[in-house]
């Protein structure tokens, strides 16, 4: 690279590095599906906070009328199903006629089930997995399409450790999620070089309504995930928002194919 080229790169005006604003997200719209509680909320506070505009989904209405309260006039929701699939290009379309171009999207919506494997059925199986890789696929395609159009955009799927090593009794949900991680691969080498970054964030135990689904009434698995936690504490549904806002802005410019545990060291404790 010379020292023209060195002088455009992203982040970096005159002479100087541009920060905090590298970080900021002032100005883009970022679509969050399942935002209207758990991580999802919290990934829509962090970007609010961080000057986005933010659409948040969910099935039910009244959770994301609540959160919309919350966060104040730059969010806005639609009800939406990610699990329709044949009504996820309207939803983008609906979504970019009301509030311009989606600069990022955030595939958070997830459903968990925890049964021994050799108690799951086809159909809890192809739950989990419509949900969590199926669906995701076919709403990130029609975001790519547009983004790639237009030569730039940022897609972050919210991945687990369920897919970095064995949890007993998560089968679907880890084949859905081991899908997510080589999805991100396959399409950050299909997009990158049109301007589209693709990345996944891995969280460790987070503190919501699922994984107090998951540990509730098991207190050896809870002791378990601490054990195998350096930082011995769960996450909080913010410890994700701020790594989205970071894998969404140009100060990650250069980052893309990544799946970032944030995790207090589950995913490296013995
Ligand atoms: P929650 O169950 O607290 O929230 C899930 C959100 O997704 C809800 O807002 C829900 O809204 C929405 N949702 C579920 N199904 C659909 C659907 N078919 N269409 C649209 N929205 C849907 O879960 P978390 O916040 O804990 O999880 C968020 C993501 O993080 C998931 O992908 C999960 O797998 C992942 N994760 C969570 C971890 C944790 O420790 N909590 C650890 C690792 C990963 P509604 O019901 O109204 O549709």
């Amino acid at each position: 690279m010379n020292q023209e080229s060195d002088k455009q790169t992203d982040g970096q005006t005159e002479g100087q590095y541009a920060f905090p604003s590298v970080f900021s997200l002032d100005g883009k719209l970022a679509l969050i599906t399942g935002g209207g509680s758990g991580i999802g909320f919290d990934i829509a506070r962090c970007m609010v906070a961080a000057g986005a505009r933010v659409v948040i989904t969910g099935r039910r209405e009244q959770p994301l009328q609540e959160a919309i309260a919350m966060l104040g006039e730059k969010a806005y929701y639609m009800v939406n199903d990610v699990t329709e699939r044949a009504r996820l290009d309207e939803l983008v379309n609906n979504i970019e006629t009301t509030y311009g171009p989606i600069d990022i999207l955030v595939n958070n919506a997830g459903v968990n089930m925890k049964k021994p494997a050799l108690e799951v059925t086809d159909e809890d199986f192809d739950r989990i997995v419509h949900t969590n890789l199926n669906s995701l696929f076919s709403l990130t395609r029609s975001c790519a399409r547009r983004m790639i159009d237009r030569g730039r955009g940022s897609i972050i799927m919210i991945s687990s450790m369920a897919a970095y090593y064995g949890i007993d009794r998560v089968a679907a949900y880890a084949a859905s999620k081991s899908g997510v991680e080589g999805m991100v691969k396959v399409l950050a080498s299909e997009f990158s070089g049109r301007g589209v970054r693709v990345n996944a964030i891995a969280p460790g135990f987070i503190e919501t309504a699922m994984s107090k689904t998951a540990m509730g009434g098991d207190p050896e698995r809870f002791d378990r995930a601490m054990r195998r936690t350096p930082m011995g504490k769960f996450g909080k549904p913010q410890d994700i928002g701020w790594a989205a806002v970071f894998l969404a802005s140009e100060a990650a410019c250069y980052v893309t194919g990544a799946s970032l545990p944030v995790d207090g060291g589950n995913s490296i404790g013995f």
